[in-house]
């Protein structure tokens, strides 16, 4: 078999058997998919042996790179000793160890971790122990969320309730429950002349309304802290966390963060909640979590929240929620990897100088005729591209435009996936200064791409 029919032939073997996801099976017949047979820092390898410069950190789960060499020794130790056991009844030296590292690097007040196998399932964990608590609490009546629009917290029908990207919940409407969306601070929609604190604290008002006149019914308020990542990498400014935090104390309602995605520095602080002084009362982790390498998820919460499930048996107050992968020791063991890399390479401090590049690489592209803005928090920027800037026109999603950007990118050697018409750049913290330039550059020429 040649090298270049090697793709294609795990290609074909794929589409006869694999269901995709996030995925219109039927573009297969023209797109063709990318098999990848190794990774290496932020490289991933095709059958054919060409390279692609993970530019999203697959999905935004990968920190240290591809088959990082201290995760998988760690991994490989783990192997060896225990693979997995039910957290029921029994526990293990990972799950115990992550535990204290999580509740020591969390704002204080964060003491105790419920763990589950993915993000969606964490945000379903937090939404059912929100409402058990003010059940527990006495209170049946506070069973509402309220969440922000154009936010996303998952797939699964808890998860995809509490959010708001329509392309995704449309569809799904009559199976969900009912939730109270109040607008987003979004800042891509402020006023021309005001600032990122203006706008956030101006568009709070409509949240404080809300609690104000629903407290009695609500159990949590659910935000993604500053960046509402797969809503097109819409930012928002900190104080809009700190007002939050004030109005959810004030009117008895609980927070939940879902740091799922902005979790674990990619905002520019170990936890976006940190930008803004607060404790929520309950934060969401997972992708980052492992280092990108393993499912896990974890649910980290107050001691108020775990008192009012701790009673007699009898009282049937208990949080019985599981998964059989709960807590898994090789996750953990990854995880805590993770950990120690944060602990003992000055990582924050090492991103401020590849946030500062990421935002030279990309400063040009504010000119371009088709970018409507080039927004950044941290290690993440985003292109938002229009079909005309001074109208704000924007082109219409069946043209694909970030299609184009993305098979361009492919051609050059970079994974780009833009999130509808908006490019962006996440990718892992291993990636050197001279290959943010290049991506840069890889960005424009795909901003020309997608706006041709
Ligand atoms: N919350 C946020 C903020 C996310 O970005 C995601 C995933 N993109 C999820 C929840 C869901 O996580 P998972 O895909 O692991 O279910």
């Amino acid at each position: 078999m040649n090298v270049s029919s090697r793709n294609a032939s795990l290609a074909a073997r794929d589409l006869a058997v694999v269901w995709h996801p996030c995925t219109q099976m039927k573009d297969h017949e023209h797109l063709p998919l990318i098999p990848i047979v190794r990774g290496a820092g932020v490289w991933l390898y095709d059958c054919d042996g060409r390279r692609y410069l993970d530019g999203i950190s697959s999905w935004w789960v990968n920190l240290f790179g591809h088959a990082n060499p201290r995760i998988n020794a760690a991994l490989r130790g783990q192997l060896e000793r225990l693979e997995h056991v039910l957290l029921a009844g029994c526990t293990h030296e990972p799950v115990v160890a992550l535990s204290e590292r999580l509740v020591a690097l969390l704002p204080p007040g964060l003491t105790r971790c419920f763990y589950a196998d993915n993000g969606s399932a964490a945000v379903e964990v937090a939404v059912k122990m929100s409402y058990h608590y003010w059940l527990n609490r006495g209170q049946p009546r506070k069973r509402r969320f309220v969440t922000l629009s154009n936010s996303y917290h998952g797939e699964t029908l808890g998860a995809l309730a509490v959010g708001d990207v329509e392309l995704y919940k449309d569809v799904y409407r009559p199976l969900l429950m009912d939730v109270i969306t109040v607008p987003s601070p979004d800042c891509h929609l402020r006023e021309p002349g005001c600032s990122w604190e203006e706008h956030s604290v101006r568009m709070f008002a409509a949240m404080a309304a809300t609690l104000a006149r629903h407290a009695g019914e609500v159990a949590a308020v659910i935000v993604e802290p500053l960046v509402q990542c797969a809503g097109s990498m819409r930012m928002y400014h900190p104080v809009y966390l700190r007002l939050l935090r004030e109005a959810c104390d004030r009117h008895d309602v609980l927070l939940i963060a879902d740091e799922i995605a902005v979790g674990f520095g990619r905002t520019g602080t170990l936890f976006a909640c940190e930008q803004a002084g607060i404790r929520p009362d309950l934060i969401c982790l997972s992708k980052g979590l492992t280092g990108g390498y393993l499912p896990l998820s974890v649910v980290v919460t107050t001691e108020p929240v775990y008192a009012a499930f701790y009673d007699d048996y009898e009282k049937l107050t208990a949080f019985l929620h599981s998964h059989s992968y709960t807590g898994n020791p090789l996750a953990c063991s990854a995880a805590l990897a993770t950990l120690e890399i944060f602990a003992s390479d000055d990582v924050i401090t090492r991103n401020r100088a590849l946030a500062a590049r990421l935002q030279t690489a990309t400063a040009a592209l504010a000119d371009h005729p088709q970018v409507a803005e080039v927004r950044q928090t941290g290690m993440i920027v985003a292109i938002e591209t229009v079909r005309d800037r001074a109208s704000g026109t924007r082109f219409d999603w069946r043209e694909r435009r970030g299609l184009r950007a993305y098979q361009y990118a492919l051609d050059q050697g970079a994974l780009l996936r833009p999130l509808g018409n908006v490019l962006y750049l996440m990718p892992p913290y291993v990636i050197e200064p001279e290959q943010i330039d290049w991506l840069g550059t890889v960005a424009r020429g795909a901003v020309d791409a997608a706006c041709a």
